[in-house]
């Protein structure tokens, strides 16, 4: 048994690997046999992975905010806390925050000997980053400081429910 008591210090996602800012708490790092590797993994707004695989694939679990994703081909999808996605061995892909929102997410990943947890290829450009669907920005607010009060929720349907 080891435990691990909360004396890892945040990384800061590199440059090469992320656009935008993106801190990485270690979570899992098993010694071989094991492969197990977890991450927490907090995506500020705007913030994204580069193009990646994972060589023997990659689960994440959203825990907070909004995110998108997209894989080689695909359409950009949003994310949600809750959502569970599931990278598949050399699927080319990225994941990140919206333009407005955190993101975070756990990232599931094996890794061994032969296969690290990623190969990184180019970065998200802005326009693939700008092809997120509308949903993830139309009728959003933003916080009034000067009068230091959360905006309005967008929907007024609680209003007229029983
Ligand atoms: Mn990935």
């Amino acid at each position: 048994m080891e435990i691990t008591r909360s004396s890892i210090d945040t990384a800061k996602g590199p440059g090469t690997w992320f656009t935008g800012d993106v801190y990485i708490d270690a979570i899992a790092a098993a010694p071989a046999p094991a492969r197990m590797q977890a991450n927490l993994v907090h995506f500020t707004p705007g913030a994204r992975t580069a193009w990646h695989t994972h060589p023997l694939g990659q689960t994440i679990y959203v825990t907070e905010g909004i995110g998108l994703c997209q894989r080689r081909g695909g359409p950009v999808e949003v994310i949600r806390a809750g959502d569970r996605v599931f990278f598949a061995p050399d699927e080319d892909h990225w994941h990140g925050a919206t333009p407005s929102r955190f993101m975070v997410h756990l990232a599931l990943n094996e890794v061994d000997d032969d296969h690290p947890a990623a190969d990184w290829g180019a970065k998200v450009t802005d326009e693939e980053y700008a092809a997120a669907p509308a949903a993830t920005t139309e009728g959003s607010t933003r916080w009034n400081f000067d009068r230091s009060v959360a905006p309005a929720p967008r929907s007024a349907s609680c209003a007229s429910g029983p």
